[in-house]
């Protein structure tokens, strides 16, 4: 009988802390990326090539590309929506409406057009080759009705998009060209995203080890006014300090 118990209260302990997750704004998008992945499948080599989580960096800035799609219908750059509710909102306006509760919570969103339009500005900065990029924005909750933008559609309307085809053919060649640009590019960003924080990391090393991070040289410890610090060894060139307890 206890031992039912046991299993009751741990299993309850599961569901509220899934429950609780599940509700914060960082699950409720990594669970509509999810969906969306799941719909737009994995890249067949000669048919379809797919990169998800695409971080581009570009003066300084940073944005990050939830899925790339390219086909022969082309390249698809796509923007996943995960709200609830009725969204209302139109191409040219700069912010959204979320309207929650029957009217009686209202938030506001930045147009994800707008922010859209970045990203392809960003991907076309890594293209050599001009293609025409399609935007598409993707309501998780199919909850499209209220928005007036030709791009923006719910997800089960999808498949049907990327598969519908156009004008404008990528041929075999381009396709893969195009990815492997890409593919490349987001490798790079991984890299230097990698190197960023070993750099911090190492800095962090050095300091415990006595060695300036600036510099390499040696961190000697020294008295001054407010008592004992440690300072670099090629002071003055290097002014380089660290609290004596700051190990
Ligand atoms: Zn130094």
């Amino acid at each position: 009988m206890e031992f039912l118990f046991i299993i009751i209260v741990i299993f309850g302990v599961i569901l509220f802390a899934f429950t609780t997750y599940s509700r914060t704004a960082v699950a409720r998008g990594a669970l509509g990326e999810l969906r969306v992945r799941i719909v737009i499948g994995k890249t067949k080599e000669g048919k379809k090539y797919v990169i998800n989580n695409f971080m581009v960096v570009d003066e300084g800035k940073s944005s990050q590309i939830d899925h790339i799609v390219i086909n022969q219908n082309g390249l698809f750059v796509i923007e996943t929506k995960n709200y609830s509710g009725r969204i209302y909102g139109n191409e040219n306006q700069q912010e959204w409406t979320q309207v929650l509760s029957y009217g009686k919570v209202k938030h506001k969103l930045y147009n994800p057009i707008k922010q859209n339009a970045t990203h392809i500005y960003r991907i076309n900065k890594l293209l050599s080759e001009k293609v025409s990029i399609k935007s598409l924005i993707v309501f998780v909750q199919n909850n499209t009705d209220y928005i007036q933008a030709a791009d923006v559609i719910p997800l089960y309307a999808l498949k049907r998009t990327l598969n519908k085809s156009s004008a404008t053919v990528l041929t075999d060649e381009q396709m893969k060209n195009i990815y492997e640009v890409l593919h490349k590019a987001k490798a790079n960003e991984e890299v230097s995203a990698k190197a960023h924080i070993n750099n911090i990391k190492q800095m962090k090393l050095d300091i415990q080890n006595d060695i300036c991070p600036r510099c390499g040289g040696k961190l000697l410890e020294k008295t001054g006014k407010y008592g004992t610090f440690f300072g670099c060894e090629k002071y003055p060139h290097c002014k380089f300090i660290r609290k004596s307890n700051s190990k």
